[in-house]
């Protein structure tokens, strides 16, 4: 797919990927960032009810936002993992595995009052792997926990790699592109493989510059030779 729009809000990068009919957006950005994205739409002179979904990577505030206004404005459908439902229900920024004790609880409380967002019923709810075939699309959704248990990758047809923060390249992992948080670090890795595994030539982060696949794969195989 050669039809692919980068639009940043904020530090994260979103993905508008153009449809037969329309476009499929893959994340929105932090609270406050509706006005800028309508901007650039009008920009590209998009209108927005020509995006008919909404695909969440996962659930956090710097990709989920401004998901519900968007949604409002667009009309479009919401798409995310099963276990990302709940967080975006009660708008709470999904777990990553911060332990509780009684410094960071002060942080936590802090945190959660910032990273909160208005609350959204996904309306498509997937599970470890999803045929995305609307609209003459042909995309993959993968289910890929680590950085949270609620993360979903978006491959396309071309190759086409859209991680959300399964990998990241800021602001320090600029060569490991491991995520700087997770849920479960251990779980990183194994995610890379399934992606490298679905034919992934390009990889696009939500946070950094995208990148080929083989800075992964050279990782997934160096793991698999460990093992034997
Ligand atoms: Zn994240
Ligand atoms: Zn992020």
């Amino acid at each position: 797919m050669d039809n692919i729009i980068k639009i940043r809000l904020g530090y994260t990068n979103t993905y508008l990927l153009r449809v037969s009919d329309g476009y499929v957006l893959i994340d929105v950005g932090s609270k406050r960032k509706t006005k800028k994205f309508l901007r650039i739409l009008d920009d590209y002179n998009i209108s927005p009810d020509k995006i008919k979904y909404i695909i969440v990577t996962h659930a956090h505030f710097d990709h989920v936002g401004c998901l519900a206004e968007i949604k409002e404005i667009t009309g479009a459908k919401v798409v995310a993992h099963k276990n990302a439902a709940k967080y975006l229900k009660q708008g709470k920024n999904a777990y990553v595995g911060l332990k509780i004790n009684w410094f960071n609880s002060i942080i936590r409380k802090i945190l959660e009052r910032i990273q909160a967002f208005k609350p959204i019923s996904p309306d498509i709810v997937v599970d470890e792997i999803y045929f995305f075939d609307e609209y003459g699309t042909d995309l993959k959704l993968i289910y890929t926990p680590g950085h949270t248990l609620c993360s979903i990758s978006v491959i396309d047809e071309d190759g086409n790699a859209f991680v959300g923060d399964t990998a990241m390249g800021f602001p320090i992992r600029l060569f490991s592109r491991s995520p700087r948080i997770a849920a479960d670090f251990k779980l990183v890795i194994p995610s890379w493989k399934r992606i490298v595994d679905e034919g992934a030539k390009t990889v696009y982060m939500a946070h950094g510059r995208p990148f080929n696949i083989s800075k992964i794969r050279r990782k997934v195989e160096k793991k698999k030779r460990k093992k034997k």
